[in-house]
Formats: C-alpha cells, structure tokens, sequence
C-alpha cells in the first residue's frame, strides 16, 4: 500500500509495530479474563503479565520484581516525584531546567502540596547537565535528584551513570525520565545505579496508555494510585494485558533491532542534513553530538515554526514545533530558552524526529519540501 504522507513526529508517538498489535489481539479477543481473578480463565492473562514483566526486566537489566506497569511515561513521573520523598526526611528536589512538563509540573505540585523545595540546574547550551553543577547544588537538604536520560526536543543524552553516582554519595535517591531513550539507545539500569526509571510504550512503537516504573529493590516507593491489590499492592487498577504484552513485544523487538536501527536512523539523518547543505538551506542545529538518534532540532532564522509545520502539513509531511506535547501553548518553549537561544532562532524553530520506520524517500521529500517553503 502506498503511503499518503511522511510522518516524522517519532518523538511525540510512534507507530504501533505489527508484531506488538498480533501480540495484543488475543488479550482484545478471546482471552479477556481479568488477570487478577482466582478462577482458570485467568491463568493465561496472568502469565502473559508475568512474562510480559520478566521480558521487560531483561530489557533494561531488571529483576521482574522491580518493574511496575502505569498508564504512561506522565503518571510513572508523577508517582516518583509526588511519593518518593513522603518516607524522608529530607524534602529537597533537584531537577533540571529542560525537564517535560511531566516532571515540572509534578516538582511544582510537590512545592505547593507537600511542603518540597526544588533547585533547577541550569544545562549547557548544548542542553546537556554540568556533573559539577549538581555537585555544587546538592546538599543534605535533598532526598531526590530527577534526570532525564534524554530530552524530548532536542535529544540531548544526559550523562545518567555520573549524575546517579554523585546524588547517592550524598544520600540521594535518583530518577531518570527514560521515555525517549529507551528502546532507542542502550538502557542499563544495573549499569546506571538508577533508582528509580520511567518509560512509556507508544514511544518504542508500543500502544499508548501503558508505561512502567523501574523501582530498585530495597528503595520504597508508596503507592500514587490506591485501589485494588493489583502491582503487589504499589499501582491500583484491573490490569491492562493487551497493552501490558504489547508493550514488552515493542520493546524486545527494538531492543534486540538496536544497533541496526541506530545506524539506520543515523544515517537518515546525515543524509537529511547533507541534501539541506547541497540545497543551500540555512539552518541552526540545537542539542550535542550525544544525542537521540533521529531527534533533529532546527531553527530557520526570520521564520515561525508554527508556519513551517503548516506548510509541511499541506505537503503531507508531520514534523513538530519544539514538544509535541506543547503544541497548543505558542510561547517559546522551556528547552529552547534554557539552552540560550536566540529568540528568533527560536522562534523558527521545527523538530523533525524520525524513525526505524522512515526511509531514504521520506528524508529526500522532507528534505525537499523545506527546501521549498524556506526559499518562499
Ligand atoms: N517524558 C518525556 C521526556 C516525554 O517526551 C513524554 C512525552 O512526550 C513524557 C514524559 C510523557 O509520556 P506519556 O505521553 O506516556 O505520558
């Protein structure tokens, strides 16, 4: 069948992969018991779980055990920045200024309802954490450093293992915002020393509405959401299968892609860049060299991002002005001002995120059509 458009908004969703929907129907169809019931009829959805559970452990370094299903990358964040400082004495969090709103938004619920203070490290301009920054902020006072592995407009990786170590040395516990790295680059969280780690499946070409939490064994994490005996007591709600099991086949297929789909979509985005310098588009690049393969920041001087899009969409390209998520607020966006960019250039500015799905075609018609609406 012939596609009708280019998408490459990868970092908002992706697609859902064939494997993950054949993966799911059964749970959708015939075996639609309620997993946590005695009778045998449930045995099958209980199973899967578990397996869905242990695949999902071996995919990040886990223990079956410290994984934890939620709705989504936003309700895994909440519930570690809402709940992890309720045992400690210490109410102090540390986060950074190019975190989602998912974070921040959670950071401010927990100044304004449980007395919490938050410091925000300010990133470099190429939107990575200084290591010495947080060294120099943190303090007895803090129970909780917040993270992103990477960010969501940019791409920029953060550097997780030296951020873990030093928030342990001073008795913190750590957590990363792993929702766009995982699947898409190396997450280990033996490797990392991470406390805790959130992830959410329609950004590894899972379904939507499902995530999990990764909680360390020994580190209490109270419950967010209160119900049912369901997640050993830690996440109420009848369990999700079909999406449970989708979301692990997502990711063991792109983890066990990974190196393929780096050097894929790397390569993708060379070529992108390289048909816009033959063409003589003048552009900024935002993030690191480190970065999220495929996650592309650009910023067109003199033009609206918003007007781009537009323009892109008629020619039935899908791109995104800065976060997708963002998309109705036309203000700046957070990232782009706190890795100091210039208010025009900033203002102009689209991400286009591809992925294991794009191909040399899709790139040469993106590459084309913003040839053509920067040249108007
Ligand atoms: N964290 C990051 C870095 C994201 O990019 C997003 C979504 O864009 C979220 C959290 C929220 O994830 P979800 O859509 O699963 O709630």
């Amino acid at each position: 069948m012939m596609k009708h458009f280019v998408y490459a908004d990868n970092a908002a969703t992706s697609q859902l992969s064939p494997g993950a929907l054949e993966a799911m129907l059964p749970w959708l169809k015939e075996e639609y018991a309620n997993a946590s019931q005695p009778y045998t009829f449930s045995r099958k959805p209980k199973k899967a779980i578990a397996d869905a559970r242990e695949t999902i452990a071996d995919c990040i370094g886990a223990s079956p055990e410290e994984i934890f299903f939620s709705s989504c990358g936003t309700e895994s964040n909440n519930w570690v920045i809402q709940r992890a400082l309720n045992n400690l004495q210490c109410k102090g969090i540390i986060t950074s200024n190019i975190e989602h709103h998912a974070v921040l938004r959670a950071c401010e619920a927990a100044e304004k309802y449980f007395g919490a203070t938050v410091d925000y490290l300010q990133v470099q301009n190429d939107g990575a954490v200084n290591v010495d920054s947080l060294s120099a902020t943190i303090s007895q006072s803090h129970g909780l450093v917040s993270i992103m592995t990477a960010n969501n407009e940019i791409g920029t990786i953060q550097p997780v293992c030296e951020l873990a170590e030093i928030s342990h040395g001073m008795g913190c516990l750590f957590h990363t915002d792993a929702v766009q790295a995982i699947g898409h680059i190396p997450v280990n969280v033996k490797d990392s020393g991470v406390d805790f780690l959130s992830a959410s499946a329609h950004k590894f070409n899972g379904p939507k509405g499902i995530g999990f939490l990764f909680v360390k064994k020994g580190v209490f994490l109270p419950p967010l959401i209160y119900g049912g005996g369901q997640e050993s007591g830690f996440r109420a709600g009848t369990e999700n299968v079909a999406s449970i099991v989708g979301m692990a086949t997502a990711l063991a297929e792109n983890v066990s892609e990974l190196e393929n789909n780096i050097l894929h979509i790397s390569d993708l985005e060379s070529s992108l860049l390289h048909q816009l310098d033959e063409a003589g588009v003048r552009y900024h690049r935002n993030g690191s060299k480190n970065h999220i393969p495929g996650n592309i920041s650009l910023s067109f001087e003199g033009f609206e991002g918003e007007a781009i899009l537009h323009r892109l969409d008629l020619l039935g390209i899908h791109i995104s002005t800065g976060s997708a998520c963002d998309s109705k607020e036309t203000k700046i966006s957070h990232v782009l001002q706190a890795i100091g960019l210039e208010p025009d250039l900033a203002k102009g500015t689209i991400r286009i995120s591809l992925g294991k799905n794009n191909t040399q075609d899709d790139v040469q018609i993106i590459a084309k059509a913003l040839k053509k609406v920067i040249a108007r």
